[in-house]
């Protein structure tokens, strides 16, 4: 189990100050200044040491993508952009971070900017995530009143701008580039890449679209160094990890804990156990609702990481959004749930999301009642295929996931709803 004074987020349950005094009695922008005078490169080399991939939900290494940021600016200016428009069902991670921890994603800010020659960033915030903002923006508000922020912010010789903006309310902004375009006062609508936001993304200047929970744990890695960080979780999966398990278990939480941890160690130490014991365990979506679902048999075991979950379960860590569904679950209805969450956030500008996401969700509806053929499991699954991967943005994947997961490890239980259905439908069945 993580050590405590391992753990980067020190107010994560809001038990002790959220202002600018608390953050700093717990260590936060100490020696901000000093981080920054090692340079460009040598913040970036220690990120890319530390082995932190991105946070949030693509796993893209975070050191990496900052490299990808021109080094010299061709009168252009540089923008780092903060993803705070946590929407999926099932994360709530990074609100924890705004509302009682903000300090360190400020701090994180300064000199992820600074590292990437941006002098101004935007926090891009859930439409819905009222309380988040208010302590986000006095945080930021105290952050300038301290001289942390703006010309010569923290008096490390770099000017520095931090703007909240806070979203409506759709999902579908929390694509990077869908994003950009609501920043820049349009419809949220993902664009098609390349261009990468790297060479031209927020007004058309290179931008770097970062995760909440990546910049936050930014400070403590360079205090602390590429090698502690990496020295938590497997190779390739390094790091602490902000973990948010939902649904059936005795203490729902958010908790921080090191990469790759065991799935029963995560449960059993930090949630109380399973509802009704590890017998009554129905299945698992191990990375918030866009990453398909895995039986309760094969869960116990797992190790929760990138890899673990994507080479060895068929499903992935994607936010680390643990959603638990006991033997009381109706399966079916839950990821019909998703499919009609999908469909109601689909920007509709490609067809097969837009019709195809529909059409998912209808034949997931006939699904929970069981009334379908056979044949039609196998017509789902080949529209699922038709619209992974066919599609601007990963929406698309997002929708067909769930429920080849589903079809995957649940046919059986599908398969039985239609039979029953049919059984209790005599005249159906002389008519066919
Ligand atoms: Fe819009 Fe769906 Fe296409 Fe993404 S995949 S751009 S959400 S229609």
């Amino acid at each position: 189990m993580l050590k405590d004074q391992d753990r980067i987020f020190t107010n994560i349950y809001g038990m002790h100050d959220r202002t600018l005094k608390g953050a700093q009695a717990r260590g936060h922008w100490d020696g901000t200044a000093k981080l920054i005078q090692q340079g460009r490169d040598a913040i970036i080399d220690t990120m890319k040491a530390s082995g932190l991939r991105g946070r949030g939900g693509a796993g893209f290494p975070t050191g990496l993508k900052w490299s990808f940021m021109p080094k010299e600016s061709d009168g252009r200016p540089a923008y780092l952009v903060i993803n705070a428009d946590e929407s999926e069902p099932g994360t709530c991670k990074d609100r924890e971070i705004m509302r009682h921890d903000p300090h360190t994603l400020i701090e994180g800010a300064l000199i992820a900017s600074f590292a990437m020659n941006a002098h101004t960033c935007y926090i891009y915030l859930r439409g819905e995530y009222i309380r988040e903002r208010e302590a986000l923006q006095a945080a930021i508000d105290e952050a300038y009143d301290a001289g942390l922020l703006g010309k010569n912010a923290a008096g490390s010789g770099w000017d520095f701008d931090v703007f909240l903006h806070h979203g409506a309310g759709a999902y579908i902004c929390g694509e990077e580039t869908a994003l950009i375009e609501s920043l820049e006062g349009k419809k949220g609508m993902p664009r098609m890449k390349p261009p990468f936001p790297a060479g031209a993304g927020l007004y058309g200047c290179p931008t770097t679209v970062n995760n909440v929970e990546s910049i936050a744990v930014v400070p403590t890695i360079l205090r602390r160094g590429g090698e502690w960080f990496a020295s938590f979780g497997r190779p390739n999966n390094a790091g602490t990890k902000l973990f948010a398990i939902s649904g059936h278990v005795n203490n729902p939480c958010v908790v921080e804990e090191a990469m790759s941890i065991s799935f029963e160690e995560l449960i059993e130490k930090h949630c109380g156990g399973i509802r009704g014991g590890w017998d009554n365990l129905l299945a698992v979506i191990p990375g918030g609702s866009s990453v398909p679902c895995v039986r309760g048999e094969n869960m116990r075991d797992a190790t929760m990481d990138f890899d673990y979950l994507r080479n060895d379960l068929g499903s992935g860590l994607g936010t680390a959004a643990v959603i638990v569904m006991d033997k009381q679950t109706d399966i079916i209805k839950a990821i019909w749930r998703l499919s009609k969450f999908y469909k109601h956030e689909s920007c509709g500008q490609c067809t097969p999301c837009r019709e195809g996401t529909g059409w998912m969700m209808r034949v997931m509806e006939r699904l929970v009642e069981g009334n379908a053929d056979p044949e039609e499991i196998d017509m789902l699954w080949d529209v699922t295929k038709q619209v992974e991967g066919h599609t601007i943005c990963a929406l698309g994947d997002a929708a067909a996931w769930p429920i080849q997961g589903l079809i995957r490890n649940f046919r059986d239980e599908i398969e039985g709803r239609i039979k029953a259905k049919k059984s209790r439908r005599p005249g159906v069945m002389a008519a066919e």
